[in-house]
């Protein structure tokens, strides 16, 4: 912890910072400058809100040196984490790629976006039992029928199934019919399920919030982390921006911050990153360069018509031809496909 007093700052002023360092367990080390008095606090608690020094009399700034997040942080595990689903690594060399419609609508769909996936070398499917809508009157999903589907499909192609959870009562099914349980944007900050998933160990994929930022999708990660389920994989699924081309802004910033700040693997979306499937190959192939170690693309055999998120699912031999193009840009970063 690092505070800055003002020119000026009374010694009084002074004292009362260092006294709540100290409450805070903070061993004090002080330097008095030409201008400024800094206060260094070492060791301490870490469990309080800078801004409570920023706003005290007399001090300039105010710096927490040590991350909020503990478990997330790279620190914790230098090395990084694979998360191991059966038989497949996240996180390792090999870059994974989760593909399948955004909603399972019936078994032919899933049949058909199982057996594209299979054969073109993603290694685990995607869709939507539970959906979470904007709007009450859009199509809300399958439910346990849909988990039904895409678990057979998955098993008859040789995949993983990952499908979002909503809530913490549908985590019971979703364990029994998921390998890779997924928490969406909007519930990034559903602490009660993030504690609840900690609590399990299926592993979880924890989308970023549509205005959320990197150190509050860690800190929802920390969660999940806190409460012992180790097996959690970011995803970078683009912010809302003021950018209107574009459904949202994908972030690819993020990948790296992320490699650096912590030690979980992270995919990258770039499906709701753009909401245009004309530009989800790019973004697909910019992820990869970035250092992803997974995409999560939307196909869906004809997205024209499909019931969620069909203007960024793309179409079978779109994403056949994305896959090949993938294979040469991980081998370009050191990775294998
Ligand atoms: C999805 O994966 O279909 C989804 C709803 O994603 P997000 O939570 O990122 O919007
Ligand atoms: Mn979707």
């Amino acid at each position: 912890m690092l505070v800055v007093m003002q020119q000026g700052a009374t010694e009084e002023q002074i004292e009362h910072v260092i006294d709540r360092l100290v409450d805070l367990g903070f061993d004090v080390h002080r330097s008095t400058g030409l201008i400024h008095t800094v206060l260094g606090g070492v060791g301490g608690k870490y469990d309080f809100d800078v801004a409570v020094f920023e706003v005290m009399e007399g001090v300039k700034e105010a710096h927490r040196i040590v991350s909020p997040y503990k478990l997330a942080s790279r620190g914790f595990r230098p090395g990084g984490t694979i998360v191991q689903v059966g038989p497949l690594a996240i996180g390792g060399d090999a870059v994974v790629v989760m593909a399948g419609p955004c909603s399972v609508e019936n078994r032919d769909q899933i049949e058909q976006c199982a057996e594209l996936a299979a054969r073109t070398g993603a290694r685990v499917i995607r869709g939507g039992a539970f959906k979470p809508r904007s709007s009450p009157y859009e199509f809300q999903g399958l439910g346990a029928e849909g988990l039904q589907m895409l678990r057979a499909a998955a098993d008859r192609h040789g995949l993983l199934v990952v499908s979002e959870v909503m809530d913490q009562t549908q985590i019971p099914l979703l364990a029994e019919y998921a390998d890779i349980v997924q928490v969406g944007a909007r519930n990034m900050q559903n602490f009660n399920l993030l504690r609840e998933l900690g609590k399990q160990s299926k592993p979880v994929l924890l989308k970023r919030g549509i205005a959320a930022s990197i150190e509050e999708l860690l800190l929802s990660a920390e969660y999940i982390l806190a409460g012992g389920n180790y097996n959690v994989i970011l995803c970078e699924r683009g912010i809302r921006t003021f950018e209107t081309y574009t459904r949202n802004t994908l972030d690819l910033s993020a990948i790296p911050v992320v490699k650096k700040l912590s030690h979980l693997p992270i995919v990258a979306d770039p499906s709701h990153g753009t909401g245009r499937r004309d530009i989800v190959a790019p973004m697909a192939r910019a992820a990869v360069a970035a250092g992803a170690d997974g995409l999560m693309i939307e196909v869906h055999p004809d997205p024209d018509r499909a019931l969620s998120d069909g203007a960024q699912s793309v179409r079978p031999e779109q994403f056949e031809e994305l896959m090949h193009q993938l294979q040469a840009i991980a081998l370009a970063v050191g990775r294998t496909l």
